[in-house]
């Protein structure tokens, strides 16, 4: 199930990030395409009684189709053109993995930790790779983590494991791979005369020695509801915007501009009352930079697993520096997030409780952003959206007064209230009516509906703890808006 979780989430992103520009529909349709026939073959070899064979065949068929979108040229500048090429990256990584995986299935070969990860039993050598590959494979697909404390050594052991040449498939296409390879390269500061399979391989082994039982607990924790969550899809939080911009964006895109001093902040921290788009803003972020996303939730790192914790920290760290780019969100009590190494992972935190934040953490996230309670304008944008949807029959008088009256109210919070006042219509019917009414001859949805729901749906931030954060972000946070 998580499998298909996240696989969905892959299809919802490749949709949100349409782009009607052909080349960029060509290689997401190949993308999507190999990433379906990977699954299946991801499928069949996590399963101990799966037929190998089997497997075999759908990884071919996948990296057939990952090749040919590889090979196609993106040419020119501009927003689509990065996208298409970044996701010809990452389906170049995809690529390794498939290969490497096919390659010791073909093999036979064992890998060298003999412990897999998949279900949180220890397994002997066969089955390990194939399920630490898969599990790889599919998270890459779809979003966006930062490991922090990356394992330094990359045991010998793992250097075996590389594969001597493919008799995988590996064809044609791979003279094309040197360009997105060594961009990948670049972008994760290794020494630009690496190439990409070792790096792989390193990974790998590293992936591989995180305890397995870890492991997978890292990976089943790792969340992409599946909703797809763009930046316009956030009304206002300009400041976070913006800074998220600069700290993982932009970098990601131009990683030879953010160097030295302008290296971009490793730890992030988005504070504020709760339901303002905190989560939104990281799974943006995920998605507009391609980066791996872990969302992990500080009760999984934490109570969930007494005793566990700081293995579970190191292995998350471990896992994720695998999939670098990536962005370990820890969505609430921070504190669990030291980071640590080196490695392209951003931490990003959420807090709504930041006065609980030791300063020793607070060094950690050197960024802290307010994410604050909508303006009259966002709350406007934010009506307008939510009404879309229906037929808007209000005038922009009663909208300005909706907005008036919802002063201190979450984003969150504006949500609910539509979604009541959007039930006015029903609620003086009977159910009978209901049942027989035609959608089209429903009453639109009025100021009065809206009036009724503010009785109902109040603001849920008292104005003294805004008031606490207004303190704690002029002690802390940026004040620059
Ligand atoms: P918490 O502190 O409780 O984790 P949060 O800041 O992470 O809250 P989100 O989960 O991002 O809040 O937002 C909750 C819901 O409120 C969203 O799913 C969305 O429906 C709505 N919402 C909140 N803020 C915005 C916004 N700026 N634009 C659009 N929708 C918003
Ligand atoms: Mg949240």
């Amino acid at each position: 199930p998580c499998l298909i979780r996240r696989a969905m989430a892959v299809r919802a992103r490749d949709r949100g990030s349409e782009g009607c520009e052909e080349t960029g529909e060509l290689i997401r349709n190949y993308h999507k395409q190999a990433f379906e026939f990977i699954s299946l073959a991801l499928q069949i070899d996590e399963d101990e009684n799966g037929d190998k064979e089997q497997a075999v065949q759908w990884y071919r068929k996948g990296i057939a189709e990952l090749e040919k979108g590889i090979c196609i040229q993106v040419t020119g500048a501009g927003e689509k053109a990065d996208r298409a090429r970044k996701l010809q990256n990452k389906m170049t990584n995809n690529l390794t993995m498939a290969q490497d995986r096919l390659e010791l299935l073909a093999e036979g070969c064992s890998d060298h930790t003999g412990l897999s990860f998949s279900n949180g039993s220890l397994r002997p050598v066969a089955g390990s790779g194939a399920v630490s590959k898969k599990d790889t494979l599919t998270i890459t697909n779809q979003s966006h983590v930062r490991p922090k404390n990356p394992p330094k050594s990359a045991p010998a052991a793992a250097l075996r494991c590389i594969p001597s040449t493919g008799h995988s498939g590996r064809t044609g296409p791979q003279s094309n791979l040197k360009g997105p390879l060594a961009r990948a390269g670049n972008r994760h500061n290794t020494s630009n005369t690496a190439t990409a399979s070792p790096q792989r391989k390193r990974d790998m082994k590293n992936f591989k020695n995180v305890d397995s039982k870890l492991a997978s607990l890292i990976l089943n924790e790792i969340v992409d509801s599946g909703a797809a969550v763009q930046f316009d899809d956030i009304a206002g939080q300009e400041l976070a915007k913006q800074a998220l911009q600069e700290i993982v964006i932009l970098p990601a895109l131009r990683p030879e501009l953010f160097t030295g001093l302008r290296a971009p902040a490793r730890g992030l921290l988005l504070f504020g009352p709760p339901g303002n788009g905190k989560t939104m803003l990281a799974k943006a972020v995920a998605m507009e930079s391609n980066a791996t996303f872990f969302n992990i939730s500080a009760a999984s790192l934490t109570s969930k697993y007494v005793g566990e914790g700081e293995k579970l920290v190191r292995a998350l760290f471990a896992v994720a520096r695998e999939l670098q780019p990536s962005i370990i969100f820890i969505g609430e009590n921070s504190e669990d997030s030291k980071r640590r190494g080196d490695d392209r992972v951003l931490v990003m935190g959420a807090t709504n409780r930041p006065q609980e934040l030791d300063e020793a953490v607070l060094r950690r996230f050197a960024k802290r952003i307010c994410v604050a309670l909508p303006t009259e304008e966002t709350r406007l944008k934010l009506l307008k959206n939510l009404l879309s949807k229906h037929r808007n029959t209000l005038p922009q008088k009663e909208l300005s007064q909706l907005v008036r009256m919802t002063e201190g109210y979450s984003g969150s919070d504006l949500t609910s209230l539509a979604k009541d006042a959007a039930l006015g219509p029903i609620r003086e019917l009977r159910p009978e009516q209901v049942r027989n009414m035609p959608a089209d001859k429903m009453r639109d949805i009025c100021f009065s509906d809206f009036v009724d729901s503010l009785k109902r749906i109040k603001r849920s931030v008292s104005p003294q703890t805004l008031d606490q954060y207004v303190r704690w972000n002029r002690q802390y946070g940026d004040t620059t808006a």
